[in-house]
């Protein structure tokens, strides 16, 4: 796979795969801009080099064309964020979206309709990546959030163009930070995995634990692992099928030697909410009609030793209900232990889904190594599959 930091754009146009799926408001308007800013470096490399680019993405996941979910809503916030014009084709496919590409200019922006309202981009179809290559000398993709799909404009397009396809600086650095945790992080390397179920992170428990030192259980999964271990857990969340399987996992571990720690305390609550009456209790000795909704202050203490001496840390899932106020400080405590290791000299990628809305709950995005883009994505990478979207570049 090239990065795009290999190549000189002079002269080239460039058809660029971002991720523009952007929360829409009422009148269209983009609420959250972060996914044009993280591609912006990757457009402006193209354009200060003196080359052109074409950009195409999804929005929402329409079968046809709708028009609350056309690209051209979002066409004043990109411009505002590039901080130039952008023109607008309404067709992705078709003649004069060709002569608009031919007659582009170095510097110049032009923007395709919502890949998704072509039923051929989500089959990959052949003949509509053709068309869309036909439109350029070089493709960039720089959406990490949807390489795990094996879509029209993430996957086959790239087919067309041999040597000319290379990753964008977005969908690189996503790479090279799961790289450096999972392939070439400094001992000891540090998995804290928490959220919900076990079900959901069993893949990457089993692809981590042959590669990490370490690894926190944490959240409403550990209780599943207390439970298996013959604690009583009262009303806590539990995944009674799951029990040997947590088993086994600790099983695991011990061959490999990888270090599990789980919470030894919890605060509990008789219902699930802010109101209920709230009372700390061993992991393994919780009551009846209380369940356990965060981490303890023992718990938070074992855990902020691990992450302290961690050299490399990974973090997957929230390890309480951070969502309720009263429930929000084990989580809080993760994310502010790992920015302390983290400069001290520590790399931290925080990844998938609510772990990263925890960082920016707390306001700590900027005090951690890398925080993912890719929610999907970086969950695949991390159970160790091979995205398609990468793949299709490196061949
Ligand atoms: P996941 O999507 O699997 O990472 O799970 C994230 C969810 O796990 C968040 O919404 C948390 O509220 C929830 N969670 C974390 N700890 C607990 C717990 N002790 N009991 C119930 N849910 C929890």
């Amino acid at each position: 796979m090239i990065s795009i930091e290999k190549q000189n754009f002079e002269q080239l146009k460039a058809i660029v795969r971002v991720d523009f799926n952007v929360p829409l408001g009422t009148n269209n308007k983009v609420l959250d801009s972060s996914r044009i800013e993280a591609a912006k470096p990757t457009i402006m490399k193209v354009l200060n080099d003196g080359g052109s680019c074409i950009l195409m993405s999804h929005l929402g996941r329409p079968k046809k064309r709708e028009r609350g979910l056309s690209l051209k809503h979002i066409v004043p916030e990109i411009e505002k964020t590039l901080s130039l014009k952008v023109k607008f084709m309404e067709e992705a496919i078709g003649e004069k979206t060709k002569e608009a590409a031919k007659a582009l200019v170095p510097g110049e922006v032009l923007l395709l309709e919502n890949l998704r309202f072509y039923p051929e981009e989500a089959k990959g179809d052949k003949e509509f990546a053709k068309k869309l290559a036909s439109y350029a000398d070089c493709y960039i993709n720089d959406a990490f959030g949807t390489a795990h799909r094996a879509h029209a404009s993430t996957t086959t397009i790239a087919g067309f163009f041999k040597k000319k396809k290379f990753s964008g600086l977005l969908l690189y650095n996503e790479i090279k930070a799961i790289r450096k945790v999972l392939q070439k992080g400094r001992k000891p390397v540090l998995a804290i995995i928490g959220g919900a179920k076990v079900s959901s992170k069993i893949a990457i428990i089993e692809n981590i634990i042959e590669k990490v030192d370490e690894i926190i259980i944490g959240g409403g999964m550990a209780f599943t692992f207390v439970k298996a271990l013959g604690g009583s857990i009262g009303d806590s969340i539990v995944e009674g099928d799951k029990r040997s399987l947590a088993l086994s996992i600790m099983e695991k571990a011990k061959k490999k030697r990888v270090k599990i720690y789980l919470p030894v305390d919890s605060l509990c609550s008789d219902q699930f909410s802010d109101i209920g009456k709230k009372k700390l209790f061993d992991i393994n000795k919780i009551p009846k009609k209380w369940q356990g909704l965060d981490s303890g202050p023992k718990s938070i203490e074992i855990f902020n030793n691990a992450i302290m001496s961690a050299k490399t840390i990974l973090w997957n899932g929230p390890v309480g209900v951070f969502e309720l106020e009263s429930f929000s400080k084990g989580t809080a405590a993760i994310g502010s232990s790992i920015a302390k290791s983290t400069k001290r000299g520590a790399f931290s990628l925080v990844g998938g889904g609510d772990s990263v809305a925890a960082v920016r709950k707390f306001n700590l995005q900027n005090k951690v190594s890398y925080v993912s883009t890719g929610g999907g994505a970086m969950l695949e990478s991390l159970e160790g599959r091979v995205l398609p979207g990468i793949e299709a570049l490196s061949n």
